[in-house]
């Protein structure tokens, strides 16, 4: 099924159009027991997304959503690596000035740090360095380590997990991306990509062209 969610009435409306038609707004009020006032709304929304197309003075056609034409589908399934973008890294030894620099000029929103064997082990936002630079100290002396926020208080996906949910994550816990990590069998992980809210909204255009 397509993910436009309808309503238990707007169901029986497409069930009846489906077995009567072409039907008539006022036979279907009849079917249901309202007015036809009553169903105008869903009416409206169920032609609008093409389900119901309607004919005047004939009365409505069943279209029906082909899965296959329906781009929302192809989103649905969807996989974090399909979508993912290069991350910028920065060791944790390195100072906040270079990472403010590395951020200018690679236009990125945040940095993922790693520590000394390249294992993920931080994220800084723009905010952190925004904090660190009124916080009065010499930039280039203080390591990014020392204001990144640190794992494991850091939100990951993993590359098979599906857009829809990772789009959710970045909602709920109100970060602008999240590291895609592989985990080795140490248990410490590797930073393979990164989904930002940049991503998702360039790719629901996409999907809209
Ligand atoms: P901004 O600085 O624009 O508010 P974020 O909302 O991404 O950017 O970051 C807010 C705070 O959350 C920062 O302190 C940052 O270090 C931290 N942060 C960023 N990404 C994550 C993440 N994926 N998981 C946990 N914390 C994060």
């Amino acid at each position: 099924m397509s993910i436009i969610q309808l309503t238990k009435r707007q169901e029986e409306i497409s069930q009846i159009v489906q077995e009567h038609q072409p039907i008539t707004g006022e036979k279907i009020a009849e079917y249901l027991k309202v007015t036809r006032a009553a169903l105008r709304s869903d009416l409206v929304v169920l032609t609008m997304i093409g389900l119901l197309d309607a004919k005047p003075k004939v009365g409505y056609f069943y279209v029906g959503i082909d899965d296959q034409k329906n781009e929302y589908n192809h989103f649905k399934d969807m996989k974090v690596s399909d979508i993912m973008g290069i991350p910028l890294t920065a060791h944790q030894t390195e100072s906040v000035y270079d990472v403010i620099v590395k951020i200018f000029m690679e236009d990125a929103g945040c940095a993922f740090i790693l520590d000394e064997e390249d294992y993920f082990c931080g994220v800084v936002s723009r905010k952190d360095l925004l904090k660190a630079s009124i916080g009065g100290g010499d930039l280039s002396k203080i390591p990014i380590g020392m204001i990144m926020t640190r794992t494991p208080n850091i939100t990951t996906v993993l590359e098979e997990e599906l857009v829809l949910e990772a789009a959710e994550t970045l909602v709920e816990r109100q970060v602008d991306s999240l590291p895609v990590v592989r985990y080795a069998e140490n248990g410490k992980s590797k930073v393979v990509g990164k989904l930002s809210k940049t991503i998702i909204t360039k790719l629901f255009l996409e999907i809209k062209e």
